[in-house]
């Protein structure tokens, strides 16, 4: 039921508040006494926080409800408020018949799978330990939180100049960004700035398809910049000042060569691009590749080298603020990073883009067809991660094989720094694919 995101699924069918209910029940149980509440923008937000409150409250657990916040924000609060956990009612950035249940730890990490299966345990078996009357957690609302958040995010930055930024929320839960950077001085216009849960302006999932009225908008207006979040704010995403859409790669790079230096690691996930390695390798750093997910880079970021993590699905990470991905931090990093700098458009410059290649191949057993395959690069190759499927790296470039997680399909990627190397990556990789599938029939 729980994935590395929580529980995610439809409101009604799989998102209930039957669901919400034994999910504060189990959160109480395991002995947390006191607990931050938030929630995104949807419609079904409140009454599963309700039932969820309910369930939390009957085991014992005292609530601190911050209502409609971006899911940092709700992170931090755990901290910030000295509870014992946080959860958060959201679906991130899926359509808006769907919500979900994310839960937080005091570091700002999502629960790992210790917790997570201990949850988990206790909804299947039904196990909760409900206190008598006069134990009941009580309810109580707290209203600084946005403001704290934001006090952080004042401190983590310096800007100098009168950036003109517009921030595009997808009717989402980021409200914080916009006031944050107006405090900092910047000159802000908002996009799609209306909480509203049928997200009518544009999907919450920002994308290079999904950003096209932002990217406009900020050509139009003569911008520095372009900010975009999904619906719980803990992604941002970019436009530069001529309207053009940020790499997600070269956004990472960016972050990630700014803030290491000599002997310094970076995390990111098995697919990011060798042109994040290239960049941190200007400044003496280096990568160090997670499963893909943001959790599984938050995980590594708690390394005491670690120094930024990057899920180029937009989710940024500075381990010495907070180990959730905050979508207004980075907001406010890149904004004084461009004020630094003169222009987003020269930042992306500076990093490279190496061709890429991507394709399916149809194998009913899958995960058969990857474990085989396991076994046979490492004969074959000497820079073998089988992390997350099968990386490899060669002399021109690498490839990275992986089950699809929903369809009877095997993905392969290949990269190389030249045209003429990519071709030859590729053709290793696909060919490796179907020598492996070709030897099980
Ligand atoms: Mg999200």
């Amino acid at each position: 039921m729980f994935g590395t995101s929580g529980i995610r699924g439809r409101v009604g069918t799989e998102m209930t508040a039957e669901v919400a209910l034994s999910v504060g029940r189990a959160v109480a149980s395991e002995g947390n006494r006191t607990v931050v509440v938030g929630r995104d923008v949807r419609q079904s937000g409140r009454m599963l926080v309700d039932a969820l409150t309910a369930g939390l409250r009957e085991c014992g657990a005292d609530v601190l409800e911050v209502g409609v916040e971006s899911t940092p924000t709700v992170a931090r609060a755990v901290n910030l408020l000295d509870a014992d956990a946080g959860v958060v009612v959201t679906a991130s950035h899926n359509p808006p018949p769907d919500n979900g249940i994310k839960l937080w730890t005091r570091s700002g990490k999502a629960f790992g799978p210790d917790r997570r299966d201990a949850i988990e345990r206790r909804l299947r078996d039904g196990e909760f330990d409900p206190v008598a009357w006069d134990e009941l957690g009580v309810r109580r609302r707290c209203d600084r939180t946005r403001e704290a958040h934001a006090e952080r995010i004042v401190e983590a930055v310096d800007i100098d100049g009168r950036p003109d930024v517009v921030v595009d929320l997808g009717n989402g839960a980021g409200a914080i960004t916009p006031a944050t950077l107006a405090d900092l001085g910047c000159r802000v216009r908002t996009l799609n700035g209306q909480q509203d849960g049928a997200f009518p302006g544009r999907p919450s999932e920002p994308t290079e398809e999904t950003l096209e009225t932002l990217a406009a908008l900020v050509e139009r207006a003569d911008a520095d910049l372009g900010i975009a979040h999904d619906g719980d704010a803990d992604r941002m995403l970019a436009v530069d000042e001529t309207g053009r859409f940020v790499p997600k790669d070269a956004l990472l790079a960016i972050f990630a060569r700014t803030v290491a230096s000599d002997g310094d690691r970076i995390a990111a996930p098995v697919d990011t691009s060798l042109a994040v390695d290239d960049a941190v390798s200007e400044v003496g750093a280096s990568v160090t590749r997670t499963r893909v997910g943001d959790v599984f880079v938050a995980e590594r970021a708690t390394e005491s080298d670690v120094v930024f993590g990057g899920e180029p699905s937009g989710a940024w990470i500075w381990p010495e603020e907070t180990l959730c991905p905050d979508g207004p931090l980075a907001a406010a990093k890149l904004v004084e990073l461009v004020d630094e700098r003169g222009s987003l458009s020269a930042l992306v410059e500076e990093i490279d883009r190496y061709p890429i290649e991507r394709t399916s191949v149809s194998a009913a057993e899958k995960g058969a067809v990857v474990d085989d395959l396991r076994g046979r690069v490492d004969d074959r190759y000497d820079d073998v991660d089988t992390l997350d499927g099968v990386r490899v790296e060669v002399e021109d470039g690498w490839f990275l094989i992986r089950a699809s997680g929903t369809e009877p399909l095997i993905r392969v990627t290949a990269e190389s720094r030249t045209d003429s190397g990519l071709e030859r990556v590729f053709d290793e990789a696909t060919t490796l694919v179907s020598e492996t599938i070709d030897r099980r029939t």
